[in-house]
């Protein structure tokens, strides 16, 4: 019997299952239903570059969708939905469980802040008749990558009387964008001899903002002077505002599917928006949760957490102690009882640089969403590392769901690591794991997922919040 599989093949299925490729495994309404959640998160994508685009994002849809002003104290029951936006840069959104709140919450955290380039507070200056920006890297970038290609800017400016202005320019037809120079390869000898790291250095990273000089006889910088008087005529700014501003320079382009076959997703900033866009819309699609569901959207991420919008603060503990006690109970008692997912990226498997990775247990492309155990460096320095018990929990709850996902660390043992926010909420005695969307060129101004990631993370998220 030439199909009759022998005693080692079946033995190999049951004791080795196979992960296989996604493009494989999803049925064809499930791949539609993928295509489909990608074009909503790609739209997402070119209206939301930063984390506060994001926030507001998040919170416009939120009060679209009932979702009310959480404040201590409230009376709520369950199919309750609230939120509490936090200084314009992260969101937390709650619905309210039918299980009593001393079950604990079902947490999932992401981060909207991604590498990018913030002004500096005197940002404008003119050097030989041409005007620029300079600006202070924010998050692990590689500077060189960050030269020579469209920019936009994006932000708010707070003007001395206390009024404030949004700035967004760049990203609109007809708009027009800003640009790092890099030296041409003629001239290059010896900035080809710099390593990669110093190719192009911090104080290189200056953004050419115009070169036409105010019309007049008299006196100097007058680039600088005709740059000024636009920016007041369009944001009635003065240069003493920029002390009071956020401005963040982020690649000018969309993101665009990629590939013959459409099955990659190229863009700016999926570290972590592709992993907070799948968790929020979960999150939405799941309006009657057993135990409460909480849902952060975080910042601060790529600089380490610290600051009042970002995970090391106290706001994710207060918020969870100001709900427990809108239904009498103690905060701490529904911290232990909570579990979190820690959603965010991982490195996928990069064939052109696969020395760093280990192939064993690094995630792939395709091949779903990627729960991380413990993430850190060398010694597992900085981590949470989450329980055998845990992850056997979240391992039964993405199976039972259908769910399609992997398993994978930061790359081999002794090469580099990093770090997420599942430490900061494990800190808090709450449960936490990693999981999340494998990148490619993560960090990079044009980063690439695979949709069937982006979909499984979705998924996961869902049944997560449902179980
Ligand atoms: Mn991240
Ligand atoms: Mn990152």
């Amino acid at each position: 019997m030439e199909n009759e599989k022998n005693e080692a093949q079946v033995l190999r299925e049951q004791l080795f299952p196979e992960n296989k490729h996604a493009g494989l495994r999803m049925s064809e309404e499930a791949l539609a239903a993928c295509g489909a959640f990608c074009d909503g998160y790609t739209a997402f994508l070119n209206c939301c570059k930063t984390e506060r685009e994001a926030a507001a994002f998040f919170t416009k849809q939120l009060e679209a969708k009932g979702y009310v002003p959480f404040t201590p104290g409230m009376t709520l029951k369950a199919g309750d939905k609230v939120y509490l936006n936090n200084r314009r840069k992260s969101v937390i959104l709650a619905t309210i469980g039918t299980a009593p709140i001393t079950d604990g919450v079902r947490l999932c955290a992401a981060h909207i802040d991604s590498p990018r380039l913030d002004l500096k507070q005197h940002p404008l200056y003119e050097d030989n008749e041409i005007g620029f920006f300079k600006t202070h890297y924010y998050g692990g970038i590689k500077k060189y990558q960050w030269t020579a290609m469209p920019l936009s800017l994006h932000g708010v400016v707070i003007r001395k009387d206390g009024t404030s202005v949004e700035v967004r320019i760049g990203e609109d037809a007809g708009d027009p964008v800003f640009c790092i120079t890099d030296l041409l390869p003629h001239l290059a000898g010896e900035q080809m001899k710099r390593t990669l790291a110093n190719g192009i250095k911090g104080e290189e990273l200056n953004i050419v903002i115009g070169s036409m000089p105010f019309r007049t006889d008299k006196g100097s910088e007058l680039v600088k002077l005709r740059l000024m008087q636009i920016l007041n005529e369009k944001y009635g700014i003065t240069d003493a505002d920029f002390i009071s501003a956020e401005l963040e320079a982020v690649p000018a382009f969309r993101a665009a599917d990629v590939g013959f076959d459409r099955s990659l997703i190229g863009a700016y900033g999926h570290d972590d928006r592709v992993c907070a866009y799948p968790a929020f819309m979960a999150s939405l699609d799941t309006p009657a949760p057993v135990h409460t569901s909480v849902v952060i959207l975080t910042d601060k991420e790529e600089t380490g957490s610290d600051g009042n919008t970002g995970l090391r603060s106290s706001y994710l503990k207060y918020f969870l102690y100001d709900l427990a006690d809108c239904f009498g109970a103690n905060g701490r008692a529904v911290m232990r009882a909570s579990k979190c997912l820690s959603a965010d990226v991982n490195a996928g498997f990069d064939p052109t640089f696969s020395d760093v990775l280990e192939k064993n247990n690094c995630a792939y492309l395709n091949h779903g969403v990627c729960v991380t155990k413990f993430t850190g460096a060398r010694g597992k320095s900085g981590t949470s590392d989450a329980s055998a018990e845990y992850v056997g929990e979240v391992r039964r709850i993405l199976d039972a769901g259908d769910v399609i996902w992997q398993t994978g660390e930061l790359g081999k043992v002794d090469i580099g690591g990093g770090g997420t926010v599942a430490a900061y909420i494990a800190n808090l005695d709450i449960d936490t794991i990693d999981i999340g969307v494998p990148v490619l060129s993560m960090h990079a101004p044009f980063e690439l997922v695979a949709k069937t990631d982006v979909y499984a993370a979705y998924r996961a998220f869902k049944v997560f919040l449902e179980a």
